[in-house]
């Protein structure tokens, strides 16, 4: 009998992102890669549009006879797979859309698909700040959900090496604008730039970091997109009925959380202070596509100049780094307190950390306040001793690993996130505790293990 006559299929490389998804899945090997897309033999190509059933992006089309009836099969296969998979994301790819379990996901508005990262570069423009990093980890959760790719913007001048890090650290697709204008950071030409992608690309989520640059940043960008812009998240989520972005940070001075939506434009923009999220660990062998966007600016254009980097006085604590941090609240009375909260920081290789009370009562210096107003900090231990744990308080506090409570109130609100809570005065428990510690190391036991 006769053959049918088969369609092929082919690719359509604007669309592609380089995910490899239909590469694995042909049985004839007739898809492979070339230059970070997709690429179809059509020797080997049986037209029987499989490949077509886990494409994240619709960049795969069959062509010829019967092209119609075959992706309509597939189409209607991808509908179902989107309702019940729960497939693995290959190295480098994007999850199968709908990977997630929950409603399913309404089509997207005015056509924005997919979630962007804003990668920031320290002032030296070589190395990216971390919290770029803890947002593509939130960022791939967010993507994932929706079963949209995540892409990393990487604005700068030979920046090359951080898109590599970027697809390390989860961007499915990079693009990389690189021009001597972007050097360093001025906001004109780095919030053009941003404008001109998003509007040809139309992502529907863009985050920033919340910091100096962030804050400054995400505001013109929102302005000028005319589209909603929440500072300072402390919660991500993505809410599947509605395909929406739930961004929620505190309000009415901290007195509330807050969840804000975006219903009605596009992008949905969110600014998250530096660790509030985790970094996800970085995976060397994870491939992406990167793409070179053409930027055309003269220095001449930009308003300002920047004539020199003058280094404020560093600060002597490291908060936002520091593994163990003993902090102490109007609980301690004084700033007689602080010495010994430091003596336990000592021993147990930490630094001191303080409520707001504390450095408005001039008991210590600003730069160890802890909270809404202070650092947001992320140890692997914190101790709260004296500490009420108002939510201004724990804002910047809860995602520790392990908090240790010391207050007299067994119904002081900090109890309730408290992973150990010891009730009684302080002035008690933390030199029982420095002298347990202390006992223990002379015996030689090894440091506390958190
Ligand atoms: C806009 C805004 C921003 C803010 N930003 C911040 C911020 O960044 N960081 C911040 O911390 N706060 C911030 N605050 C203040 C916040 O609302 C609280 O007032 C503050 O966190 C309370 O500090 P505290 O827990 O040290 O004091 P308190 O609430 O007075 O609590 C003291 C605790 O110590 C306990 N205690 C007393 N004596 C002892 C003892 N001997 N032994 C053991 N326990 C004892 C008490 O039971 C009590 O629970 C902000 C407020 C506003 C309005």
């Amino acid at each position: 009998m006769p053959k049918k006559p088969m369609p092929k299929i082919h690719v359509l490389t604007p669309k592609c992102i380089g995910c490899q998804l239909c590469v694995s899945t042909c049985p004839f090997g007739a898809l492979d890669m070339a230059e970070g897309v997709a690429v179809s033999n059509p020797d080997k190509c049986t037209g029987c549009g499989l490949c077509l059933v886990p494409c994240p992006t619709d960049a795969l089309e069959l062509v010829g006879p019967r092209a119609e009836e075959i992706t309509g099969k597939m189409m209607a296969k991808k509908l179902r797979a989107a309702g019940t998979a729960k497939s693995s994301t290959p190295t480098g790819g994007t999850p199968e859309a709908g990977s997630s379990t929950g409603p399913e996901v309404p089509a997207p508005l005015h056509g924005h698909v997919g979630v962007w990262v804003f990668t920031e570069l320290q002032p030296d423009g070589k190395q990216a700040a971390s919290v770029s990093w803890e947002l593509l980890g939130k960022g791939r959760e967010l993507a994932n959900d929706l079963g949209v790719p995540l892409s990393a913007l990487v604005l700068g001048e030979h920046v090359d090496a951080i898109a590599q890090q970027a697809i390390a650290y989860g961007a499915d697709k990079v693009y990389v604008v690189d021009h001597p204008v972007l050097r360093i950071y001025r906001n004109g030409p780095y919030a053009r730039a941003i404008v001109d992608l998003v509007r040809k690309e139309k992502p529907e989520i863009l985050l920033m970091g919340a910091t100096t640059l962030g804050r400054d940043l995400a505001g013109s960008v929102a302005t000028v997109l005319e589209t909603g812009l929440t500072a300072d998240c402390t919660e991500l989520k993505i809410n599947r009925g509605e395909r929406l972005l739930e961004a929620s940070r505190p309000a009415y001075g901290g007195s509330i959380m807050a969840t804000i939506l975006c219903r009605d434009r596009r992008p949905q923009m969110a600014t998250v202070r530096p660790r509030v999220f985790a970094a996800p660990a970085a995976d060397l062998e994870r491939t992406g596509q990167v793409v070179r966007v053409p930027f055309e600016m003269k220095e001449e254009e930009v308003g300002v100049r920047v004539l020199e980097f003058i280094r404020e006085a560093q600060s002597t604590v490291h908060l936002q780094d520091a593994q163990v941090i003993v902090a102490g609240g109007r609980g301690l009375g004084g700033p007689k307190g602080f010495e010994l909260l430091q003596e336990l920081a000592d021993v147990l290789g930490g630094v001191v950390g303080a409520s707001r009370p504390c450095v408005d009562a001039g008991w210590i210096s600003p730069d160890h306040q802890v909270g809404q107003t202070g650092k947001t900090v992320r140890p692997r231990l914190y101790i709260a001793a004296g500490i009420s744990g108002a939510v201004q308080h724990l804002v910047g506090m809860q995602t520790s690993d392990c908090i240790v409570a010391i207050n007299k109130d067994p119904d002081a609100p900090i109890m309730k996130i408290a992973d150990y809570r010891i009730v009684g005065d302080l002035y008690e428990i933390i030199p029982a505790l420095l002298a347990e510690l202390k006992a223990s190391r002379a015996a030689g036991a090894e440091t506390v293990a958190v």
